[in-house]
């Protein structure tokens, strides 16, 4: 089995998961338990948090963990959207957000708030000036990815947070798919929340963490308990807390090392699906692109059925993200893109990791070509296509 998805979640390295183990077998304690075992529990959870806070240069006591990438993202736009109602009800989002930034503000739409959205260029990229025409009077936060999960695009962060800061409105990054692959200092960059998730990184699923700079009046989405600095209620997943900061120490420290090894695998399937094949087209930009995202749109077929073929061939890619491809709907990030919807449905996204090799590469690069040939042979779009 090949597994070229790695943007969509990615395997435990063995190193962390026999430094988790334990957290459930022999320091399983309730972290606010007073007796030993309890503290043990805690203070592996304090030194996760020490962990996170360093590699994005925040404090810990900015740092909160969280259930996911999802539920950090619907704490920042709902908690700061709660808390700052009375200043204003006017939120600015990019149009290629991920869905547990896109839906939040949805729900926030029906109950009376109004939601604008960013444009991108045609490689998916923000542009600032943008974002200033959509600015209001009652605007209380901009929200813009770092990094897509899509199409790989990075975006001008510290550019919008200045922006931001200057109009006296919060500013939020979801940054999944950045951390670990792009320099991350919250203070050089301005940002004032910022998603992070577990599972995207090498750590396990079910656990993220959300950077709220100290001020910042944001409310509370769970009530009960008073865990996480009374902010976040609910006992803490110690295993899955310790897995996240150490995936997150670990992605930090090997950055430029993996981000090489990795770039080497996308630029080598790039060219090589780009000479190989016909009808294509590369999605996204080319210089400020994560260094393991692939994005190709195959004219005249259908991305399902690359993966179906791709599957049987022992390769794990996709064809968009997770939830976009579940729908059948074309991806919301190829169509803010420029793509038409008929090349949208025609897409393929690779995702490397430090585990794959040069030799998976070829092997994708020997097999791809033929399924697309094979699918093209059977596509009366294409025949039509070739007629003219
Ligand atoms: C995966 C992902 C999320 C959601 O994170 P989960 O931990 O899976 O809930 C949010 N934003 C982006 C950009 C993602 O890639």
């Amino acid at each position: 089995m090949i597994y070229f998805d790695n943007a969509a979640t990615r395997r435990v390295p063995d190193d962390i998961l026999k430094k988790i183990i334990p957290y459930f077998i022999e320091e399983y304690g309730n972290a606010s338990a007073i007796y030993d075992l309890g503290r043990n529990a805690k203070r592996a959870i304090e030194s996760s948090r020490e962990m996170v806070a360093k590699a994005i240069n925040a404090d810990p006591s900015e740092i909160y963990f969280t259930s996911s990438g999802t539920e950090s993202d619907n704490w920042a736009i709902k908690g700061i959207a709660s808390a700052n109602k009375k200043k204003g009800k006017h939120i600015i989002v990019s149009a290629i957000e991920h869905h547990a930034i896109l839906e939040p503000c949805k729900y926030l739409q029906k109950n009376g708030f109004d939601i604008s959205y960013i444009p991108v260029d045609r490689s998916g990229i923000v542009n600032v000036k943008d974002v200033e025409k959509l600015l209001q009077k009652d605007t209380i936060l901009i929200s813009v990815m770092f990094a897509n999960n899509e199409i790989g695009t990075i975006q001008p962060i510290a550019q919008i947070a200045d922006l931001a800061k200057k109009n006296g409105i919060y500013f939020h990054t979801d940054a999944v798919q950045a951390v670990g692959h792009v320099d991350i200092d919250v203070k050089k960059l301005g940002v004032d929340l910022l998603t992070i998730s577990g599972h995207k990184l090498g750590g396990p699923k079910g656990v993220g963490a959300l950077y709220i700079k100290k001020g910042v009046k944001i409310d509370s989405l769970l009530h009960g308990g008073a865990q996480e600095m009374g902010r976040r209620a609910s006992t803490e997943n110690t295993p899955g807390i310790v897995g996240l900061g150490l995936a997150v120490q670990n992605s930090v420290k090997n950055m430029k090392k993996n981000n090489e090894y990795v770039k080497k695998l996308r630029d080598m399937a790039i060219e090589g699906i780009l000479s190989k094949i016909s009808d294509c087209f590369v999605n996204g930009d080319l210089v400020n692109r994560l260094p393991a995202n692939v994005n190709v749109c195959f004219k005249y077929i259908e991305g399902e059925s690359i993966l179906l073929h791709l599957n049987h061939a022992g390769i794990c890619a996709s064809s968009g993200s997770a939830c976009t491809s579940a729908s059948l709907e074309p991806s919301h990030v190829l169509l803010a893109i420029g793509v038409k919807p008929e090349d949208a449905h025609g897409s393929l996204r690779l995702s490397f990791s430090e585990d794959n090799t040069v030799e998976e590469v070829e092997y994708l690069l020997d097999v791809l070509p033929k399924i697309v040939s094979k699918l093209r042979a059977m596509s009366p779009l294409y025949n039509s296509f070739k007629k003219k």
